[in-house]
């Protein structure tokens, strides 16, 4: 065991979801897995045959809103044209032997971030990242109120083929489903467990955590401390409002968390003073993030309490939050066969590598 961080060999338990685990392995003798896949992104403003440029309007669904409503659009929602899920079936629950179905009942919808076509996160400005935050958080709401039946709504974005992006053009995308996804469930079935337990918001004494102790480390058997870490070094970027955090237990080599400093269960509450802070940490940590490993695909998803389901009030045990998953590497049949994500890059070194890379101001 060594505290250097390159030869590190140890199962992390995920402090939220104690159920998932990860097995940092970053000894040299462990194989590397796949070399990172970067795409060469396209960086052109506009391109004459992408239905998702401006002009080009008339080749996507009818639209369900703009924003500004009216002149020049800067962001667009339109119908996913292949729905993963549609809006024109019953919602029937079938169930033969030990077989069960839900019908795919839902929504599915994308949102073209910006006008220009080939665009970055970390490039858009600042009020531009508020304004789509906000356009999201006004469709989520509008897509609550308007069918009960819809339990969940994830809004997340994919960057890059590996990522799942088929089309170029910078997009994100919305999905409301007919229940609560389970990753969301695990969620905020621990973190409730743990309010009841402790008395306090897990998401909260991690960024407690991060902000302020030391954490000390002892051997399961022995009970002798076995090193010390500085929690501190898991912060990658810090605003007003909302933090950026290297996960202890990262799944993912790059994965970043970003959250609300205050405690707040839902995205939906978020003001524009909010929105406008949180545009600034995730620009800035997306600058980081593209500093560290360029053009590196990703998806991220945002996290917030459900509004349907049977999960009662959980206002003070859960806490929003957005987790940017950068896809360095192409999970293992050890991985998908066990659940057991393999990180081969110590969360400290990449929390350290993105906090001291040079961004602009
Ligand atoms: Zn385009
Ligand atoms: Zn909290
Ligand atoms: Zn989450």
């Amino acid at each position: 065991m060594s505290d250097s961080g390159d030869s590190l060999r140890e199962i992390r338990i995920n402090p939220i979801v104690p159920t998932e685990s990860v097995l940092v392995a970053t000894a040299r003798g462990m194989r590397p897995k796949k070399a990172e896949e970067k795409v060469d992104r396209d960086t052109r403003a506009h391109v004459e045959a992408c239905p998702f440029c401006r002009g080009n309007e008339e080749r996507t669904p009818p639209q369900i809103r703009s924003f500004p409503a009216q002149g020049d659009w800067q962001i667009r929602i339109v119908p996913n044209l292949y729905p993963v899920l549609g809006d024109d079936r019953s919602q029937t629950n079938i169930a033969f032997g030990l077989q069960q179905v839900i019908d795919g009942y839902g929504r599915h919808e994308v949102v073209i971030d910006n006008p220009s076509h080939g665009i970055a996160l970390h490039e858009m400005s600042q009020q531009h990242l508020a304004d789509l935050f906000g356009v999201y958080q006004q469709r989520m709401d509008e897509l609550y109120a308007s069918d009960p039946r819809l339990k969940y709504v994830l809004i997340f974005k994919n960057f890059g083929p590996a990522a799942g992006a088929s089309i170029a053009h910078t997009h994100s995308q919305i999905i409301a489903t007919p229940v609560v996804p389970e990753n969301v469930q695990n969620e905020v079935q621990h973190s409730r467990d743990y309010r009841r337990k402790y008395n306090h918001c897990v998401f909260c004494s991690l960024i407690d955590e991060a902000l302020t102790y030391e954490a000390t480390i002892y051997d399961r058997e022995s009970g002798q401390i076995r090193r010390k870490i500085n929690v501190g070094q898991y912060v990658v970027e810090r605003g007003e409002r909302f933090i950026a955090i290297k996960p202890f237990a990262s799944r993912f080599e790059w994965e970043i968390h970003i959250l609300p400093l205050h405690h707040e269960a839902d995205f939906l509450r978020a003001d524009a003073a909010d929105l406008a802070d949180f545009a600034r940490v995730l620009k800035r940590t997306m600058a980081r993030l593209d500093r560290v490993v360029g053009g590196v695909q990703y998806n991220f998803f945002l996290h917030s309490v459900p509004h349907g389901g049977e999960y009662g009030d959980c206002s003070d045990s859960y806490h929003w939050h957005i987790e940017i998953c950068p896809r360095t590497s192409i999970p293992t049949g050890f991985e998908l066969g066990s659940g057991l994500f393999v990180s081969t890059v110590s969360p400290e070194a990449a929390a350290k590598a993105l906090r001291d890379a040079e961004i602009d101001d």
